[in-house]
């Protein structure tokens, strides 16, 4: 099978380590090649009797000529990452260094590695399945602790071995009604069928839930982003800082000043939020306001959470209200902090209320004075996790997966639909066929190329 036009059987090279200055640089080999074409260029020790999984001090020399001194590790396949033969030279962190190393590699039999390459052998190779390589991208790109979290939990494999299980369940319904179109003439059902339907409902709890999850997986890893919305001048900007602790957003005192949007990263308890502060709510004036509050408006409907900020100094029960009325849409988390406490002490949540604004969604605080900031983030927290994020519980994060599990959801509904209408075994066999086929697709027991294409050569070279 080649992959991006190159073949497979090729042995390779890549820089494993980022381009630029460093103390060390790697350089990754892997293919039948691999220990000869280091043994060619290395003084030191005689590679093609070294021991696998060792360390080896030596030079890198060619011509005569001294490149630099390396640590050489060899595995032998198929106990290496790829299940190939692999060489990892581990060099000085000079560009220049590391890029004389490859040319010279270069020279042989070898090739320079694919984006991904070196993962997609080893998934092809059997040393992981597609989810778990796929992990191994979000663990390199992850930059919260969730998110690598996530990550760690996917590539030990524990998303796949739950589908899997379902899958194995299922392939035994679809033989047995696949047994059955054997024997049609005597007109005999091998599969029971209450048993597959109930089958079917346990897998769709199961499935359903991980398509819940999905949700909550994308905002771990692409962090949750929060839209911090009210009136000009009630403090968003403050409370921006505030959540921050560092002076970011341009505090200003004229009205509807903060026309641009701005984001940062808020983490708290390791999950980032992603805080967009957006411009004032106030009846448009003129038209850089008009297109300010459509942006809100706008950005609330991409967000996760909603932060309505409004001053207890300035609004009454109705005006907040009218706001939160505005802004509220659907199903959306928010909460409605009640700022500038500091001059208006007595202000509680009783005085606000109304239909949205409720006891619970009431946070005082005062921004300028950073009162109850802590206590906001809490509840910022427990509004997104509020379901019971727990550590143990699978969490579905790539958009892959997500769709594949949806479609497999559709088609346990049809066969549901055809069990309870009562079609033929031959035609619920082929629905649960399609479903078995999308389960499949997302833990790679069922692959094609343009599949592995499209993963793979998202990674950068090296991986
Ligand atoms: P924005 O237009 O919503 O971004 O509001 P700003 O953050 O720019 O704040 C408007 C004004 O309110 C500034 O003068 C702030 O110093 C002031 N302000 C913000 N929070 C508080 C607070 O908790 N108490 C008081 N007294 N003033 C505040």
């Amino acid at each position: 099978m080649p992959y991006l036009g190159q073949d497979l059987t090729d042995t390779i090279v890549a820089l494993a380590t980022p381009p630029g200055v460093s103390a060390i640089a790697v350089i990754r080999l892997s293919g039948k090649e691999a220990v000869t074409a280091v043994a060619l260029i290395f003084e030191g020790k005689d590679l093609s009797t070294a021991d696998p999984n060792h360390v080896y001090f030596g030079s890198i020399v060619k011509g005569g000529q001294l490149i630099d001194e390396v640590l050489v590790t060899c595995f032998h396949a198929p106990r290496s990452y790829t299940g190939e033969d692999v060489v990892e030279i581990s060099c000085h962190g000079s560009p220049y260094v590391a890029q004389r190393i490859l040319e010279v590699i270069l020279k042989g039999d070898i090739r320079m590695a694919g984006p991904g390459e070196f993962t997609l052998r080893a998934f092809l190779n059997g040393k992981m399945d597609l989810s778990q390589a796929e992990a191994v991208a979000d663990l390199i790109a992850s930059t919260s602790q969730s998110g690598h979290d996530l990550a760690i939990k996917q590539m030990r494999g524990g998303f796949s071995r739950e589908l899997s299980q379902l899958r194995e369940r299922l392939i035994h319904f679809a033989s047995l009604l696949e047994l059955e179109l054997d024997f049609a003439e005597e007109d005999v059902d091998f599969a029971d069928r209450d048993k597959l339907d109930s089958l079917i409902r346990e897998i769709l709890v199961v499935i359903t839930r991980l398509i819940r999850s999905f949700q909550l997986g994308n905002v771990i890893k692409r962090g949750v982003p929060t839209v911090i919305a009210g009136r000009p001048n009630a403090g968003k900007s403050t409370l921006l800082n505030a959540l921050l602790s560092e002076e970011r957003a341009i505090v200003s005192e004229i009205p509807g000043t903060t026309r641009d949007t701005i984001e940062e990263i808020l983490n708290i308890n390791g999950v980032e939020f992603r805080l967009i502060d957006t411009a004032g709510l106030r009846e448009a004036q003129d038209q850089i306001e008009v297109m300010g509050v459509q942006r809100t408006l706008e950005k609330i409907r991409g967000s996760a959470l909603l932060l309505y900020i409004f001053d207890v100094a300035q609004l009454d029960r109705e005006q907040v209200g009218a706001d939160l009325e505005k802004l509220v849409t659907g199903s959306l988390p928010y909460l409605a902090v009640a700022n500038k406490m500091d001059l208006n002490p007595y202000a509680k949540a009783e005085d606000y209320k109304s239909a949205l604004l409720t006891e619970d969604r009431f946070i005082p605080i005062s921004a300028i004075n950073e009162m109850n900031i802590e206590y906001l983030k809490e509840r910022i927290f427990d509004t997104i996790f509020s379901d019971g994020y727990q550590q143990e519980s699978t969490i579905v994060s790539n958009s892959r997966h997500h769709e594949a599990l949806v479609h497999v959801r559709d088609r346990l509904e049809t066969v549901r639909e055809g069990l309870s209408s009562g079609i033929t075994g031959d035609l619920l066999a082929l629905d649960i066929r399609h479903a078995l086929h999308y389960l499949g697709e997302i833990t790679g027991e069922i692959s094609t190329e343009d599949l592995l294409d499209n993963i793979f050569r998202k990674f950068c070279i090296g991986k």
